[in-house]
């Protein structure tokens, strides 16, 4: 056998990530296409095969094996990995038996995986994880992911639908998510509560700084990537926002350490790239809130595979060998 790969695709709402990646964790050759949103399941599918085919027709050479293809997707999945059981964003993504008809369209083997432990075991395999055994992950963007990695496997609960990390609840009375439940931690800390909250410092005559990139001529609409802009460039206001969703970050990073005793705490995700205005609150409160024995030795990190964390992940267990490559069940 040559040099064997695998691809890994990190699908979303709107853009289908793909990457060949190498038994040593690298993507030695990338793809992106659009997601054609609203139009079908089967319209997707069919650009997630055409995407596969193109970077193996474009990047494999004579001497390379591929040995499959690794799929990271929103939602659960069944415990046997063969269907997405709720994707509230991607109608009729339900319940439609994703892997095997991937699988029949590319004539090779196909692993589904949850885009977040996907992320999750990018990190633990070659990211800021590397080395530990047992790892917590959390994802920031428009919501928070988690992922689990204990003692080298990951970790899905009994019905596929476990580690979701964002849906812990932290203000019973706080607003409601997307999930039904009111306060979850993505609803005080992922990017849209990072909005809300420079929102309210702007309405209150505040966050100067941030007013001037919003305002005025060729002002820029309000996101969380321009307030970490506002933030850096020295408005304590913006700065704070930050500040406060890191707080709440802590506050359940410090539960997780309690329950599981990770040896590395991996921050990643879309809003990972304002993962320093973020990490010295987060850290402050998780320490405060934990077990000293768990707190002295754990690593709270950001992430360091970046927009290739999914790809990397979903290409992963083509290549993590014996017992690591099966999840808990
Ligand atoms: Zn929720």
């Amino acid at each position: 056998m040559g040099k064997a790969c695998a691809i890994g695709v990190d699908f979303g709402g709107t853009r289908i990530k793909l990457g060949l990646v190498d038994a040593g964790g690298r993507v030695f050759r990338r793809g992106l296409r659009s997601t054609p949103r609203g139009a079908g399941w089967e319209a997707i599918l069919d650009e997630i095969a055409a995407g596969v085919s193109e970077l193996a027709d474009e990047g494999l050479v004579p001497g390379m094996t591929l040995l499959g293809v690794g799929l990271g997707t929103p939602g659960p999945l069944d415990p046997a990995g063969e269907h997405v059981l709720l994707a509230p964003n991607i109608p009729g993504w339900e319940g439609i038996p994703l892997r095997r008809l991937l699988a029949e369209r590319l004539g090779r083997e196909v692993r589904l995986e949850n885009d977040a432990n996907a992320a999750a075991l990018g990190e633990y395999w070659v990211g800021a994880g590397r080395g530990a055994r047992t790892l917590i992950f959390l994802g920031l963007g428009t919501g928070v992911g988690g992922g689990i990695v204990l003692d080298g496997r990951l970790w899905r609960g009994a019905h596929g639908a476990g580690a979701e990390l964002g849906h812990v609840t932290l203000d019973p009375a706080g607003e409601v998510c997307g999930c039904g439940n009111r306060g979850c931690l993505e609803m005080l800390c992922a990017a849209p509560a990072i909005v809300r909250g420079a929102r309210r410092a702007l309405d209150a005559g505040r966050a100067g700084g941030l007013a001037r990139l919003v305002g005025g001529e060729g002002g820029q609409p309000l996101t969380a990537e321009l307030v970490a802009r506002a933030a850096r460039a020295g408005d304590a206001d913006a700065a704070a926002v930050y500040a406060e969703a890191g707080r709440w970050l802590g506050v359940a990073v410090a539960s997780f350490m309690n329950i599981f005793d990770p040896e590395v705490v991996v921050i990643g995700g879309g809003v990972a790239g304002s993962v320093e205005l973020l990490l010295p609150s987060l850290r402050e409160e998780a320490c405060r809130r934990s077990f000293e024995v768990i707190h002295r030795n754990v690593a709270i990190v950001p992430a360091e595979l970046g927009d290739d964390a999914g790809v990397v992940g979903a290409a992963a267990p083509f290549f993590i060998d014996g017992k690591e490559h099966e999840a808990w069940h």
